[in-house]
């Protein structure tokens, strides 16, 4: 747990300015990559203990990628952090005008348990990359992951730089926040909790970025590629058993090709994960008991037409589908967060609305159509964080994309550059040269309506 004696220590730091030059910014990232890269072993290690998750699927959506933003953010860290000219209009000539960026002082990362090395490191790296001193508060439900990283953050960096927190996010919180200013709040995790930190924070005017959850639902229309829809969809849907923000977390699937559509995921899970899932390579776990508890009770949300088998002493939950779901029913109202797909037909696009419209603001859409009308009216149609067309979920692996939610679904984004803005300031400055200063813009005014209006306009 931190102490406020040593948050202040923090921000004496960083009010030296230790941390704002170029070098010592770009030697940090270099640093925690050194770092990463020789506790790989472990990490695949812990993020099997905590999850199951075997080397590949860790490289991809965890280590990997947060390598893959690291170089990103070393290779054009000087470009980001220069200041941006920028116009200057009429009323203000000859001034010349810029934005400045600036770190936002110390700032507080918290992260979630489902994948707990990528969310909470690829903030860092963009805190790091403005120049901010930084408290990370992992999720507690990943205790292995939590251990390796505590050991990667502590061996190269010093507390008043990175200061890592462990503990019950409830107590150690409030703790820090109720006793302590920070630049910035940098959250990932439930939207229930979202609001608490949202409240916590605008006690002291704190800014945030809120990454929440949602129902992100995925439209299948009658003209989409079936079989590679199927395979994209159950994916995501059932990668890393199910536990991911922007997975699909229902199928809307035009009535014309339900079956058809139906019998691609039944025989798409077979091919991913065997007959017998709980013994693939490639399946994950539920990562505790009070997870499966809330996931196992959805399986009698609907008809089982695939899957449906669970195990509480491994916490597996195989891949399951469900059709004839009410939606009142728990699984359409709660975000699943597991391995529990409603497949629910619909015949026009306004009655597939409704059903999305109830979960305003999903983090995520994901079209599936070869019409490129269709893909436009889905498109504006839905209020959401992000998507994809023909694709699930993956758009978050591309830096160049903002990530990040809107309303229930969160507020904020970030990934490469968009990580760097997200823990900068932009100081807005204007110069103006003493030579040219005419008079007409003092005091008295009387007489210069008509001058104004022409040069405001
Ligand atoms: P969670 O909200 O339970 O916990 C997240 C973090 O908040 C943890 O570090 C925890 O210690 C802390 N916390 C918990 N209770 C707190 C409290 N009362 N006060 C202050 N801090 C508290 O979330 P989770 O279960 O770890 O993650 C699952 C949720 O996160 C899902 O809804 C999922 O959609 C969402 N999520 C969103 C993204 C995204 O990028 N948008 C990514 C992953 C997960």
């Amino acid at each position: 747990m931190a102490d406020i004696s040593a948050l202040e220590k923090m921000r004496q730091y960083f009010d030296a300015g230790t941390t704002k030059p170029y070098a010592f910014r770009k030697e940090q990232l270099k640093k925690l990559k050194t770092s990463i890269l020789s506790h790989e072993q472990e990490l695949y290690d812990a993020l099997y203990a905590d999850l199951k998750k075997s080397p590949e699927e860790t490289w991809v959506t965890e280590t990997g990628m947060v390598l893959a933003e690291l170089n990103t953010a070393i290779k054009h860290l000087k470009s980001w952090m220069s200041p941006d000219r920028v116009g200057t209009n009429l009323l203000n000539l000859p001034s010349r005008s810029r934005v400045m960026k600036e770190p936002l002082g110390v700032v507080l990362i918290i992260g979630p348990w489902n994948y707990p090395f990528q969310l909470l490191i690829n903030p860092l790296i963009g805190a790091i990359a403005a120049g901010n001193c930084v408290v990370l508060k992992p999720s507690e439900f990943a205790p292995a992951t939590d251990a390796v990283m505590k050991k990667v953050i502590e061996e190269v960096f010093s507390k008043e730089y990175i200061l890592y927190v462990q503990g019950d996010g409830a107590t150690v919180i409030p703790q820090m926040t109720n006793n302590f200013t920070f630049g910035h709040i940098f959250y990932t995790g439930s939207t229930a909790v979202g609001k608490i930190i949202y409240k916590m924070a605008a006690e002291r005017l704190v800014p945030v970025t809120l990454e929440l959850g949602g129902k992100s639902p995925c439209i299948v229309e009658s003209d989409a590629n079936i079989k590679v829809s199927a395979r994209r969809i159950a994916m995501t849907k059932f990668s890393n058993a199910g536990q991911m923000c922007v997975a699909p977390d229902y199928v809307l699937v035009q009535e014309s090709v339900k079956d058809k559509f139906i019998a691609a995921v039944k025989e798409t899970i077979q091919q991913f994960y065997t007959e017998r899932p709980e013994e693939s390579y490639n399946y994950g776990k539920i990562i505790n008991e009070k997870q499966f508890d809330r996931i196992a009770n959805y399986l009698s949300n609907g008809t089982k037409i695939h899957g449906g088998r669970i195990n509480k002493e491994k916490l597996f939950i195989e891949p399951t589908i469900l059709t004839d779901v009410p939606l009142d029913a728990p699984v359409m109202q709660d975000e699943i967060f597991g391995p529990v797909l409603p497949i629910i037909s619909f015949n026009t696009m306004s009655d597939a609305k409704k059903i999305i419209d109830k979960h305003p603001n999903p983090l995520s859409i994901y079209v599936y159509t070869s019409s490129k009308k269709k893909e436009n009216e889905w498109l504006e149609a839905i209020p959401a964080g992000g998507g994809c067309v023909n694709n699930s979920s993956w758009h978050l692996t591309n830096h160049n994309l903002p990530f990040g939610g809107r309303g229930f679904s969160g507020t904020g984004n970030y990934h490469g550059k968009y990580s760097f803005d997200t823990f900068s300031h932009k100081k807005a400055i204007m110069k103006t040269p003493t030579w040219f200063d005419p008079k007409i813009k003092y005091p008295p005014l009387k007489g210069r309506l008509k001058l104004f209006k022409w040069v405001i306009r």
